[in-house]
């Protein structure tokens, strides 16, 4: 009797995220450094914002920061601080969040996909020298789910056909590559303090990293209009600010981050345990890379029959991202057609994404994986 009152596993839920555990934990401090924005009426920029760029391009390995508002105007203030748009090519990954492609597109340029390699669903750089034509200007490498792609050989051939290199690491923040940092290698890095991302704010958030200082100079214009002087707009910009309440928050959980990533790495070990000799296959991480899995993404046969399964057994599970760009409806008038990228197609049947975040416990892990395992043997 006892023995098997021991077997019988108690009913949980377990989230695809808990905000509430990671902010119940920094309650005061939040609402401590929000008031102190709220009584200066700092309401744009201001010392906060300031400071956040000064620690975010420290821990990037760059020498500048531009705060601003999100992860894709982060993108779209890069494209258009270096003059990307009509008549331009940009080439780009397509299994990756939809704010990659429509940056590109809303600047007048055409995204160029390439396919990416299985085993870590980055772009893959063996493919990306067929697809560079007079047009390209630019390659937009995604580190997704908190692992860098493979930036050697892709600042090589940004080299020798003299492209800009913007690193979209909106899921990668303080991840590395040979040791060097997310955002530090290309010719820009961008950063979304989006609240699922390892450093959330408590609302939109962004910031662009780069060591160029023209470029930087020029960011800063373009965050605010364009603006060089006093309503003097030497180019056409946008708002793109970093709102201060944001920097605010961001400032108090940014001496977290390292600990909250080594949290998720800490699971994803133990994930990895869990499914050591089963037929699920656990993220391959590249021994150059250290990741901070923003995303712990398996890849199982009968992806959305397990899905349901875990869904109906109150565990949340999410895929990213279930239609590759190239075959969104929006990009319909850029000519390509199911089968054209096959890994990208492959990995969109066959990912999910289980919960990592830095407060999940042990017991929900074995709780999670015990349901994969089950259903799967
Ligand atoms: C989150 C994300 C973005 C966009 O960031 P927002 O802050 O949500 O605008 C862009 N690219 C990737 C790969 C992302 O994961």
């Amino acid at each position: 009797m006892k023995s098997k009152m021991k077997q019988e596993v108690q009913p949980m839920h377990v989230p695809l995220l808990d905000l509430k555990a990671q902010y119940s934990k920094i309650r005061e401090e939040i609402l401590e450094a929000v008031t102190e924005v709220l009584d200066s009426q700092y309401c744009i920029g201001g010392p906060k914002v300031a400071e956040l760029e000064e620690k975010i391009a420290q821990i990037s390995d760059c020498k500048y920061a531009v705060g601003v508002s999100s992860g894709t105007d982060a993108i779209l203030c890069s494209l258009m601080s270096l003059d990307i748009g009509a008549g331009d090519e940009v080439i780009t990954t397509p299994f990756t969040f939809f704010a990659t492609g429509g940056c590109i597109t809303r600047t007048g340029a055409k995204p160029v996909f390439v396919d990416i390699d299985p085993k870590t669903y980055n772009i893959n750089p063996e493919l990306i020298d067929k697809a560079v034509t007079e047009k390209t200007r630019a390659i937009i490498p995604v580190h997704l789910f908190g692992q860098m792609a493979d930036m050697d050989p892709i600042m090589e051939i940004a080299h020798k056909h003299n492209l800009y290199v913007i690193e979209d690491a909106a899921q990668s923040i303080s991840a590395t590559y040979k040791g060097r940092k997310a955002g530090s290698i290309g010719t820009c890095g961008c950063f979304s303090f989006f609240p699922s991302k390892n450093l959330g704010g408590i609302g939109d958030g962004g910031m662009i990293v780069t060591n160029d200082e023209s470029l930087y100079k020029k960011m800063v214009c373009m965050r605010n209009h364009g603006q060089t002087d006093e309503y003097q707009h030497q180019y056409i910009g946008g708002n793109f600010r970093l709102d201060p309440i944001q920097a605010a928050a961001l400032l108090v959980k940014l001496p977290y981050l390292d600990e909250w990533s080594k949290a998720r790495r800490d699971n994803a070990v133990y994930y990895d345990e869990r499914f050591a000799g089963s037929v699920v296959e656990t993220p391959y991480i590249h021994p150059d890379c250290v990741s901070i899995y923003n995303q712990y993404v398996i890849r199982v046969p009968n992806r959305d029959e397990l899905l349901e399964y875990l869904e109906s057994k109150n565990i949340s599970c999410r895929v990213y991202y279930p239609l590759p760009l190239h075959l969104q409806p929006c990009f319909k008038y850029l000519g390509y057609k199911q089968g054209d990228f096959p890994e990208s197609e492959k990995a969109a049947k066959e990912v999910m994404a289980l919960p990592i975040y830095p407060e999940l416990t042990d017991e929900m892990i074995d709780y999670v994986t015990e349901f994969i395992k089950a259903k799967k043997k």
